[in-house]
């Protein structure tokens, strides 16, 4: 009866199970016949992951598998590789029809494809934090600064050296911002070499002498790269929407978060050309206002009250350790406690918990 039920349902497949993609298949599950492709089993709190390399039980509940919000649609443990107008690819060769598509393929990530293995990696990054006395961070990004900070508040004594090849941390908010993280984390002795690299080419884990670009030599027990992931749209290169990759490889979408005017393909989170900052509380509003839209064309609603997604204002959130952030807001950039109080405590596991429908604080 059940798969009767379902027969009748129009079909929403979700592709990716990210911050966007889990919240869409979510929300929509009681409303549609949803299935999510993902390569993992689990969905995880991007942003958290840093902390947990310090404080491996906090992925516990940072990571969390899909079944345990989708409780009433069809997962499917794989990579997408192509669509056409009525079915998704799999990389097993799989091909799951659908009625609406959402595409929310953020960044691709190298991670393991079982919740088990993925806290299990948490635990070796642990160990390996702890048993080296000077660490090496490649890339001052978020991921590097965040990293940087974790380690040198719940370490202070080992010796943090981040290597960045821009001319400041933190390139993508302002000026402002990335002088209160460098002026942060310098006051931890976390030393800071811009505008150098490392060529990774050359590296291995076993290297404990790495020399920069400009022939500094950083020793270093153990080193981290922590650069920006590749975009997850290089899948859609040659499918019936490539036209619609801008020259950055992002997914040009409409008011209502369609493809290229499309009647029933959506983008939403990361990988959309929408310009605000990308941000994961932004994808979450994406999720929500593409939801809202394929319920009212799944009931048959009219084209022209299909609701419209304004861009999102600049608003950034950088953590520096367990009690403060930098954040960067329209008007002020904040540095301290204020904005670590609302980033830096939690990493908003809680709310993004109780978001997807689970305790914030599991049992
Ligand atoms: C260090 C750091 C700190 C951050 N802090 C914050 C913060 O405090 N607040 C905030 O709002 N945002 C923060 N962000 C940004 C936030 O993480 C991203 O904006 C958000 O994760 C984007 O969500 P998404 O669902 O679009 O993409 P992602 O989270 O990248 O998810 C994409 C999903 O698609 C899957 N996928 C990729 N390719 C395929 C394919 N071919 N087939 C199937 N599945 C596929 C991936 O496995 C992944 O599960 C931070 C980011 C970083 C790196």
């Amino acid at each position: 009866m059940e798969g009767f039920g379902r027969a009748l349902k129009k079909k929403v497949v979700v592709v990716g199970g990210g911050i966007a993609g889990a919240l869409l298949a979510k929300s929509i599950q009681f409303h549609a016949d949803v299935t999510l492709i993902d390569p993992k089993e689990y969905f995880e709190i991007p942003w958290a992951n840093l902390r947990s390399k310090v404080e491996p039980s906090l992925a516990e509940r940072a990571v969390f598998n899909h079944t345990e919000y989708l409780t009433n649609g069809r997962i499917i443990t794989s990579s997408a590789v192509n669509i056409t107008e009525t079915d998704v690819l799999t990389i097993e060769g799989r091909q799951i029809p659908y009625d609406y598509l959402v595409i929310a393929t953020g960044h691709t990530y190298s991670t393991p494809r079982t919740r088990r293995d993925r806290l299990e990696q948490f635990q070796e990054d642990n160990i390996k934090i702890k048993s080296s006395g000077s660490i090496l961070i490649v890339g001052g990004g978020p991921t590097g600064v965040e990293l940087a900070g974790e380690i040198a508040m719940d370490y202070p004594d080992k010796k943090v050296t981040l290597v960045h090849n821009g001319p400041r941390l933190l390139e993508f908010i302002g000026l402002k911002a990335s002088k209160k993280a460098l002026d942060w984390l310098k006051s931890r002795n976390v030393e800071v070499l811009l505008e150098q690299s490392i060529d990774l080419a050359t590296i291995s884990e076993a290297d404990r002498v790495f020399t920069t670009s400009a022939g500094e030599i950083v020793n270093a027990d153990s080193h981290f790269v922590c650069l920006a992931k590749p975009l997850g749209s290089s899948w859609l290169r040659e499918s019936i929407i490539k036209d619609y990759l801008d020259r950055n490889g992002r997914l040009m979408v409409d008011e209502n978060l369609r493809v290229g005017g499309s009647n029933n393909i959506f983008a939403i989170g990361d990988v959309t050309d929408i310009p605000e900052l990308k941000q994961g509380d932004v994808a979450q509003r994406h999720a929500l206002v593409v939801a809202k839209n394929l319920k009212l064309l799944i009931k048959g609603g009219k084209e022209s009250k299909l609701i419209k997604y304004k861009p999102a204002s600049v608003k950034a959130m950088v953590s520096l350790g367990r009690k403060d952030a930098v954040a960067q807001y329209p008007l002020a950039t904040i540095m301290g406690h204020l904005p670590g109080m609302i980033k830096s405590r939690d990493l908003f596991i809680g709310k993004t918990r109780k978001q997807m429908g689970l305790e914030s604080h599991p049992i």
